[in-house]
């Protein structure tokens, strides 16, 4: 897939925590947007005149309706994700792509683990929602560092998904749990150690800020895994 220049439309957006917005777009220049789930746009904008390119991971598998959908973090400073922030349903965009070789291997694994923090877990919606549009019995690891309970993105989905595939486990983890949460807490790398030590042979996706991924690669380094058997997409 040769990437090109693309125009799309907003087609609704909506706040998931109060930093983080869930946008859908729908390609508007007439020709299919083709890409795999995991890769990442290059979206461009002139917010003062001056063109401003910016990469952003596909938050979902492809669509009939060519369509696609971003998961975006604010930052308060930041040019583009302030930007972005402000768009309004029908407002369009411009990107080229796609890009990037952080994608789902074909066939799957006989065990994946998906590791990813905040807005890192936009690429890896896109691939589970690819694994999981065909049966298929391979072992499913999902573990999802925020900070609070309302930081979990995509939550129901994904609790759906592991109600109706008993192999697919899904391991949030609250690096500052609300009051009462019963659920895991502490940061992804301790996770990392408790659920996958022991598993031969298992390919790992990680996404997220650097030095999250750069921790988690060390600690499966560590427990003996495979660098090949990595993927990896880094933010920052
Ligand atoms: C391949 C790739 C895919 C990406 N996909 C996404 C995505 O799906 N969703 C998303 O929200 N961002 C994503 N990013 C980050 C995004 O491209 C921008 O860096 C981010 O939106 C900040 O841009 P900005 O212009 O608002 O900030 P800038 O004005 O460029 O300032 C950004 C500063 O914040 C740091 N930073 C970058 N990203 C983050 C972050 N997520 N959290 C905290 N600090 C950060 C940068 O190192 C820099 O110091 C991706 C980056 C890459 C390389």
């Amino acid at each position: 897939m040769n990437p090109t220049h693309h125009q799309a439309v907003l087609r609704s957006v909506q706040y998931t925590n109060e930093r983080t917005k869930h946008f859908e777009f729908k390609v508007s220049n007439g020709s299919r947007f083709d890409f795999r789930p995991g890769q990442f746009i290059s979206l461009e904008f002139e917010p003062d005149g001056k063109k401003v390119r910016r990469p952003y991971s596909i938050a979902s598998a492809p669509r009939l309706d060519n369509g696609f959908d971003l998961c975006l973090n604010i930052l308060p400073e930041g040019r583009a994700s302030s930007w972005l922030f402000h768009l309004k349903p029908g407002d369009p965009i411009c990107f080229s792509g796609p890009f990037g070789f952080f994608t789902l291997r074909e066939p799957p694994d006989p065990v994946s683990a998906f590791i990813a923090t905040g807005t890192g877990i936009a690429p890896i919606r896109a691939m589970l929602q690819q694994l999981y549009r065909r049966p298929h019995d391979s072992e499913v690891w999902l573990i999802f560092g925020v900070r609070r309970k309302a930081d979990i993105l995509y939550r129901e989905e994904f609790e759906k998904l592991a109600r109706e595939n008993p192999n697919f486990h899904f391991v949030p983890t609250l690096s500052r749990p609300d009051p009462g949460w019963a659920g895991h807490t502490g940061y992804v790398q301790q996770h990392v150690t408790r659920y996958l030590a022991g598993k031969k042979g298992f390919h790992a996706y990680i996404c997220g800020l650097r030095k999250m991924v750069d921790d988690v690669s060390h600690v499966l380094r560590s427990m003996g895994h495979d660098p090949k058997s990595l993927s990896f997409e880094k933010y920052d």
